[in-house]
């Protein structure tokens, strides 16, 4: 089953597979939470399941309940060894190894790396060999929410697929149908999750609601000029970034549209600021967190504060 938003890529697939003609190697990029992980999962059962006629998986056949344990010898999950760290090279090459056996169980070998982004330039070589010599009936699945880090000598070997996130009706609906959730709590979550249902879901499951208030009024005091930047740092480095950034972003742009006939020169300014703070968290896995957020809070403070309006919501 997959979800109701990647009908049109998930047969695109099917048509592939039954055709015979599908990729070596597919990437599939989307935001956080738009179920690319799912998808990749669906497309490597489908390849390894025993009845191979079949397009989706049939979930009973002996591959298929090897693949739902987790146990699938002809299949290979390459991951981070510890979570937000690179993949390491020596993680690529027994993936070479592996790949020069044959398959045991299926007629198909099938390979996930995920976050396929997050490797250094060593590892990006070693499957860039992968790559160039592929082998029959081997499937590589590159997941990934930054495709902008991939070299382009890995992106040009790959089928892209680009899951996009659902109009907000969809994911609404879709949401409300997954569990006891208010439906004015998913809106206010949506842009923060910049639609991705799955995201949605999974900020529902934390504190957002509490932090996204918290960061309307901290930003409010940042505008006026009377934050604390240390305190305040101290304060948002125990929440996700992103997240943070990408709220502050909804803010500033709100303020831009009420204030469109002012002076909004400085909402700009600071709009430039957080933009900057955005790119910085997208590409580094090793951000010193309370240094970046003082360095943001420090140049809004210094755009011009004669205009001192308060940000009101
Ligand atoms: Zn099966």
């Amino acid at each position: 089953m997959n979800y109701p938003w990647q009908t049109t890529q998930w047969q695109y697939f099917c048509q592939q597979k039954t055709q015979q003609r599908l990729p070596h190697a597919i990437v599939i990029t989307g935001v956080d939470g738009v179920g690319k992980r799912a998808l990749a999962n669906q497309m490597v059962a489908s390849v390894l399941c025993e009845q191979a006629d079949a397009t989706e998986a049939c979930g009973q056949c002996h591959s298929c309940q090897l693949f739902i344990a987790g146990s699938h010898p002809d299949h290979i999950l390459i991951e981070p060894e510890e979570a937000g760290k690179q993949i390491k090279i020596a993680q690529i090459r027994s993936l070479k190894d592996k790949q020069a056996l044959t398959s045991t169980v299926s007629k198909w070998k099938t390979v996930i790396i995920s976050p396929a982004d997050n490797m250094n330039i060593n590892a990006n070589n070693s499957l860039l060999k992968l790559l160039e010599e592929p082998q029959e009936n081997t499937l590589l699945i590159l997941v990934s929410s930054r495709p902008y880090r991939f070299p382009i000598t890995i992106l040009s070997r790959c089928q892209k697929l680009v899951l996009t996130a659902p109009e907000r009706t969809v994911t609404v609906k879709w949401c409300l149908q997954q569990g006891d959730f208010d439906r004015t709590m998913i809106e206010q979550v949506l842009p923060i999750a910049k639609g991705a249902p799955l995201k949605v879901l999974e900020l529902l499951e934390t504190e957002v609601l509490s932090i996204i208030q918290q960061l309307d009024t901290d930003f409010k005091t940042l505008l006026q000029g009377s934050a604390n930047p240390i305190y305040l740092a101290k304060e948002w480095q125990k929440y996700d970034l992103s997240m943070v950034f990408n709220h502050l972003q909804l803010l500033i742009k709100k303020q831009i549209m009420l204030n469109e006939n002012a002076s909004p020169k400085r909402y700009w300014a600071i709009y430039d600021c957080i933009i900057a703070t955005i790119k910085l968290i997208s590409s580094s896995n090793n951000i010193n967190k309370i240094l970046l957020i003082e360095q943001f809070m420090v140049s809004v403070m210094k755009q011009d504060s004669n205009h001192n309006t308060a940000l009101n919501r």
